[in-house]
């Protein structure tokens, strides 16, 4: 089983690699720069060959980095726009000189224009991101959302219509997050409503795309599209559906990653160690 967390950024960035290894996963999620900000970080030379040294020293394998939040592909605002696809595109080419297999992105926010208006949008940018770093073989995985606010991707008939629209589909898959879903209304917390969505996506966006799943309990309500994660099992997917979901023979491939929350030093361990408790191999 492939199963990791995301991982904090703090230190070098090679340094999360071995926070990963301790806690005993074999695959992991960082994100590209500071959540909040244009630019925290440039990386060094030095930074760039000792994180691939220890990547394949590791075995942490895939690495995933995660897009920051500022960055809006689908904004109506020009100029955040144009410097959203900037960013991605130093962030895909960072992804690449790392030696990190995907970038997983949110869909972005219409803002109060419109789905349609917000889609094509996103559309757009992810066209010409794919253009600009044609040379890449990183990944771009597109995650589901909650569906608060103006968040696109909270019905997988959005990523399907991103996707089919896109001059180049090869780089293209899917993140599912298990909160999001079930805060988007997907109750995947019983065995018939996993299945419905499953059905769901593979009739939409194609199961197939699925290459990493963000495995987080849901803290609030079915459908309340109030995006708040829970540890493993204590939320409303509860230890059974979480079960489910890892066993699952149709999602068993993916990788595993956890975004629960961090409230002490032994979150990170205790999550883990119920999902590997739940996992029957
Ligand atoms: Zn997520």
């Amino acid at each position: 089983m492939k199963l990791g967390v995301h991982i904090s950024g703090a230190g070098r960035i090679y340094e999360t690699l071995e926070r990963a290894q301790e806690l005993g996963c074999n695959t992991m999620q960082i994100f590209s720069r500071s959540p909040q900000r244009w630019r925290e970080r440039s990386l060094s030379h030095e930074d760039i060959e000792e994180f691939k040294a220890r990547k394949s020293e590791t075995g942490i394998n895939p690495v995933f980095i995660h897009i920051a939040y500022l960055i809006n592909l689908a904004s109506p605002d020009r100029r955040l726009y144009r410097a959203s696809i900037n960013a991605y595109v130093e962030d895909i080419l960072e992804a690449q000189k790392l030696k990190a297999e995907y970038i997983v992105t949110h869909m972005g926010s219409h803002k109060n224009t419109s789905e349609n208006a917000g889609l094509k949008r996103l559309t757009e940018a992810l066209n010409i991101i794919l253009e600009k770093t044609y040379k890449a073989d990183v990944g771009i995985l597109l995650e589901n959302t909650a569906g608060s606010g103006s968040w696109l991707g909270y019905k997988f008939e959005h990523q399907q219509r991103v996707i089919a629209g896109l001059t180049n589909k090869k780089r293209i898959g899917l993140c599912l997050d298990t909160a999001h879903a079930y805060l988007a209304g997907y109750d995947i917390a019983t065995a018939q409503g996993l299945e419905a969505m499953l059905e769901e996506i593979d009739k939409t966006a194609g199961l197939g795309l699925v290459k990493l799943i963000h495995l987080n309990d849901a803290k609030g309500k079915l459908g309340s599209r109030h995006d708040r994660h829970e540890h493993i099992g204590k939320g409303r997917i509860g230890l059974t559906g979480m079960k489910r979901i890892i066993n699952h023979p149709k999602l068993r491939d993916a990788a595993f990653i956890l975004e629960t929350p961090k409230d002490s030093e032994k979150s990170d361990a205790m999550n883990l160690n119920t999902v590997r408790k739940l996992r029957k191999e």
